[in-house]
């Protein structure tokens, strides 16, 4: 493997092995026994293993192979406009609580010789939300990951998503909304840079709602 495959896998922050799904099966059973139901009775018979299959295709980002995801889709071309695929929905299971936060990222990088076709962005997207995350680490690792794969002049990722943990819990709704940011290279360095991102993204947006 060469040293630029193998920086992209190391991005990738993959996880060894298949998820046990006999073992997770085993675990909602007795989740279900400790609530102090039946999981013999009708609705739920079918409970250990639909959660089982449901957990696989969530947090199937642990396993996505990140070079086959991206790899007829880099281009070597003399362009250094800032590049932006803005609303993008994502999906992902908060770890605290394994309840899934909801919203849309924005995500800008400045070319240094060297693109990514547009629709792989969301699917990058996709490989870091469909994990046990914090909504800060999906939006560095989002950013990082461009930055290791293109080594462009900047990387900007802005998050906003709804928490369904603060939203049906406790009484703090308002505070369910949150927004994060990362920014590297020019986005960090240059405010005019920062500036026409965030002009950009703002420029005609629907406020995020569920
Ligand atoms: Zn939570």
């Amino acid at each position: 493997m060469d040293d630029q495959k193998a920086a992209v896998y190391h991005a990738a922050e993959l996880l060894d092995g298949e998820i046990d799904q006999p073992q997770i099966r085993e675990a909602v059973t007795n989740i279900l026994k400790a609530i102090g139901e039946d999981p013999q009775r009708d609705g739920l018979q079918g409970t250990p293993d639909r959660v089982a299959r449901m957990y696989t295709e969530l947090l199937a980002g642990y396993r996505t192979d990140p070079v086959a995801l991206v790899n007829d889709a880099l281009f070597d071309v003399d362009y250094d406009e800032m590049v932006i695929v803005r609303d993008i929905e994502f999906y992902s299971l908060c770890e605290h609580h394994m309840l899934p936060f909801i919203g849309r990222a924005h995500v800008a990088y400045i070319p240094k010789g060297r693109v990514l076709g547009l629709s792989k962005i969301p699917r990058i997207v996709d490989m870091f939300a469909r994990r046990l995350q914090v909504q800060e680490r999906l939006t560095r690792q989002i950013a990082d990951f461009l930055d290791e794969l293109l080594h462009p002049h900047g990387v900007a990722v802005v998050l906003e998503a709804y928490h369904l943990c603060a939203m049906i819990r406790g009484v703090k709704k308002h505070d369910a909304r949150m927004v994060t940011s990362t920014m590297l290279g020019s986005f960090r360095t240059n405010l005019a840079t920062r500036n026409e991102f965030f002009a950009n993204i703002g420029r005609g947006a629907e406020p995020l709602s569920l």
